[in-house]
């Protein structure tokens, strides 16, 4: 993990670096962004789900899930990546922007980028209880298109160990 947080790190500061590099953008490395926010929501108590929003292969804007801390049910890590990628480009819509979020975003996300007009979602694992596709009509907006299953297994494991481990705290 130390090695992908060196190289991510490099990849936000330094794009121009990293092009020369010959280093492809692919959603697997933004995905890995994505999961290094859900490590950050892990370290403060969240439920670790991450996200991070992309323009023109370089990330601008993060965020996890906050709603603990903020004592805000609505401060999903989405929620946050929205906020954030709005201000950063000084607009409300992301038409050509990508968001990436390790679970799969509730039917309240999944509103909130209907309002974004978000170009394209990717998202890690499903999320079976709470995922917006259990909405019988979709929620996003028709133009964005989505791609689910990236790293999937690692998004899982993050979210399903944090319960695990919540989960024997409470009984032992
Ligand atoms: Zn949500």
């Amino acid at each position: 993990m130390l090695l992908t947080e060196i190289y991510l790190r490099i990849l936000y500061f330094y794009p121009k670096h990293i092009e020369r590099m010959k280093v492809e953008f692919t959603d697997d490395i933004y995905m890995k962004a994505a999961l290094l926010e859900a490590i950050k929501g892990k370290d403060k108590g969240e439920v670790p789900v991450g996200a991070v929003v992309v323009c023109d292969n370089r990330i601008i804007a993060r965020g996890h899930n906050l709603t603990e801390t903020l004592n805000d049910p609505t401060a999903h890590a989405e929620m946050q990546a929205i906020t954030a990628a709005s201000s950063f480009l000084g607009g409300k819509y992301l038409d050509k922007c990508s968001l990436y979020v390790t679970l799969e975003p509730c039917t309240m996300c999944a509103g909130a980028l209907f309002w974004s007009r978000i170009g394209r979602l990717v998202y890690g694992a499903d999320d079976e209880k709470r995922g917006y596709t259990l909405n019988k009509n979709s929620v996003l907006h028709k133009k964005t298109t989505v791609v689910k299953g990236v790293l999937e297994k690692e998004c899982r494991g993050i979210i399903s160990d944090f319960f695990k481990t919540r989960r024997q705290n409470l009984t032992g």
